[in-house]
């Protein structure tokens, strides 16, 4: 099947089917044929690479996301991003095939919450008398989710810890630095599941304060999942979809000093490119891009369309999630 697409000589090589070389243009076209053949819709999430985010039909942060791939009308979804997301779109999608470049693409918070130490401690509360919700972070499993009442995204999560009733205590899972930052904002106690993100946990701050000592009239916008040192030197703390409202009413120029995803940085210069991004680096990393979502590659995701896998089955745990998503998220 591979040498049915056009091969050229071994110039700019940059991937392989079979035996042949083939350049980036020519993947890209070979993956607008499998697109068409293969009736499929390609997602992709902002933390991608820029070349992968440039041919998606739709990119977005998890909740748009979620809420695109309820309006897709080809009978496959392409889900450019990792595990979970994957397995959102397929929950709310369970008579279409799901996609995933690489099913190795996992996140490290979400692997900080396994579902059978979550139900552990549930039953702990419970034992001990309390009354409880478990608000949940989209960045979960779905076996999680099903043992969640609500799940949120950066996008919605004050809203929906607003709407539940003050009689009950909020368990919040798995990120402990997004729910510490809902603490402060909705002014409502939490107990918090003590995970986070290998990737918004490590930004610097001494770095963050020599950046802003170089730019002293720049901005600087931050990801609820940052620690609260971060958080605190911040002008603008906000899930992707805030980031990109809040620089897109700026008025003038300005340098922006950008604590999240490195990724992110391609999409706001590709809205806004009136301004200057400066990505605030990590303490191990110096450009604080997530392992997990760099696992898919424009050939990967070539592949999966060629080969129809990874593919995300459907799994008993999803009836339940697919309750709780439908409730949190779409109504
Ligand atoms: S950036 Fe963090 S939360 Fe997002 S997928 Fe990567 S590890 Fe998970």
């Amino acid at each position: 099947m591979a040498d049915s697409f056009p091969v050229r000589g071994p110039a700019a090589p940059v991937a392989s089917t079979g035996d042949h070389w083939v350049d980036h243009e020519q993947l890209c076209q070979q993956i607008e044929e499998l697109r068409r053949r293969e009736d499929a819709t390609i997602l992709a999430h902002y933390y991608q690479d820029g070349e992968i985010q440039e041919l998606a039909d739709f990119t977005g942060d998890s909740l748009q996301l979620a809420r695109a791939a309820t309006r897709v009308d080809t009978s496959t979804i392409v889900f450019c991003g990792v595990h979970f997301m994957a397995e959102t779109a397929k929950i709310l999608n369970p008579e279409k095939r799901v996609l995933l470049p690489d099913l190795r693409a996992g996140c490290s918070l979400a692997d900080s919450c396994p579902a059978d130490k979550l139900a552990q401690f549930q039953q702990q509360l419970r034992e001990q008398g309390r009354r409880f919700q478990t608000v949940t972070y989209i960045n979960s499993s779905a076996a999680v989710k099903a043992l969640s009442d609500w799940v949120v995204t950066s996008g919605n999560a004050e809203q929906i810890i607003r709407r539940v009733p003050e009689e009950y205590e909020i368990l919040f899972v798995p990120d402990r630095h997004l729910g510490s930052y809902l603490e402060e904002v909705t002014g409502r106690r939490m107990i918090l599941w003590p995970g986070s993100c290998m990737v918004h946990e490590v930004f610097s701050v001494q770095d963050l304060l020599r950046l802003k000592r170089r730019y002293p009239q720049a901005l600087t916008i931050a990801h609820p999942e940052c620690p609260a040192n971060i958080r605190e030197h911040s002008d603008y703390v906000g899930g992707t979809q805030g980031m990109l409202r809040f620089v897109g009413q700026l008025q003038e120029p300005h340098d922006l000093l950008v604590a999240t995803e490195a990724n992110m940085l391609w999409q706001l210069q590709r809205k806004y490119p009136q301004h200057r991004y400066h990505p605030v680096p990590g303490i191990t990393c110096a450009c604080n891009k997530c392992p997990h979502m760099a696992l898919n590659t424009l050939e990967k995701l070539r592949d999966c369309l060629l080969r129809g896998e990874p593919e995300i089955h459907w799994q008993e745990s999803f009836d339940r999630a697919g309750e709780v998503l439908r409730r949190s998220l779409l109504e």
